[in-house]
């Protein structure tokens, strides 16, 4: 296990995906219902961008640090460009990035529960002093440090909260790692037909992007799914990572709703060179 977010914290993948994120859970929070979310791959919580790490490659530098820079921020995106603004204060800069727990930690209610999964050992420890020690509502948040994600989404669906999300964000530096997740939503599907799952994945090659999408859509248990792909430049030479994507399994109708808006914005200020694009598509379920 050689991977680190650090190194790639607040880089454009990380924007679109917490945008995608904060969307998703600013709908289950509009019923008073609770939620309750699952993030198999959670990392660290809270990065420094002016550590060695981040500093080393300063992918964060063509991604938050552009959104943060940017002017008439639609609505959609102020819930989470204010959280990262909050975390700067006073001095308006931008040192620290939160990751997808703290995230969803901010936009936990009362009555909602969070459960966050990171393999690495001292990475868990990481997790569990940035993130539970800072919300007063902690009690609501628990680390299965050193717990497999794609295990812990066995074990624990499906879950007494009945509605909810599962985040799945592997370092896809395994070549079995899509394999890993269509294996892990195949099972998940069985065990809770109901929950909203959402992998994140690179596109290197969009193939291989779609191949992927195709599987997922092929499932016996999913009824509904979407796909929504970033590209940053053209993706001629697909030994890069040329664009990210979301995969979306019973994705929340508000999200879907604040796609374009959001998609719209972020694409032209995370292009990196030509040929930056989005798309989205239904891969089974609603029509486009
Ligand atoms: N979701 C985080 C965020 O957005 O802030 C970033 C997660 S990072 C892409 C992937 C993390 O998964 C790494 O911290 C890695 O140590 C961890 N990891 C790798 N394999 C895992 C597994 N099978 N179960 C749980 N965590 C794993």
């Amino acid at each position: 296990m050689n991977y680190r977010h650090s190194y790639h914290a607040g880089n454009f993948a990380d924007v679109m995906k917490h945008a995608l994120q904060w969307a998703c859970l600013s709908y289950l929070q509009q019923k008073e219902k609770p939620f309750w979310l699952l993030d198999t791959h959670a990392g660290i919580g809270m990065y420094d961008l002016q550590g060695e790490q981040a500093q080393k490659t300063a992918e964060w530098e063509l991604g938050i640090k552009r959104l943060l820079q940017a002017e008439d921020v639609p609505e959609a995106l102020t819930g989470y460009v204010q959280a990262v603004r909050d975390l700067n204060l006073p001095e308006d800069s931008c040192r620290w990035y939160p990751g997808s727990p703290y995230l969803a930690a901010l936009q936990l209610r009362e009555q909602d529960q969070l459960t966050l999964c990171e393999l690495h050992p001292e990475d868990a420890q990481l997790l569990a002093e940035n993130v539970v020690q800072d919300f007063p509502r902690s009690q609501r948040i628990t680390v299965a440090g050193g717990r497999n994600g794609f295990a812990a989404l066995k074990a624990l669906t499906p879950p007494p909260i009945k509605r909810g999300m599962v985040l799945i964000d592997p370092p896809f530096e395994q070549p079995d790692e899509f394999a890993q997740v269509i294996n892990a939503l195949a099972d998940g599907t069985k065990r809770w037909a109901n929950g909203t799952y959402v992998v994140w994945y690179p596109i290197k090659d969009p193939v291989v992007a779609s191949e992927f999408q195709q599987a997922v859509a092929d499932l016996p248990q999913v009824s509904k799914a979407m796909a929504v792909d970033l590209l940053i430049r053209g993706a001629q030479d697909s030994s890069r990572l040329n664009g990210c994507g979301m995969l979306f399994i019973n994705p929340p109708y508000g999200m879907v709703q604040q796609l374009p808006t959001i998609m719209n914005f972020l694409t032209p200020l995370l292009k990196q060179e030509r040929g930056a694009e989005w798309q989205s598509h239904w891969l089974v379920g609603e029509e486009d």
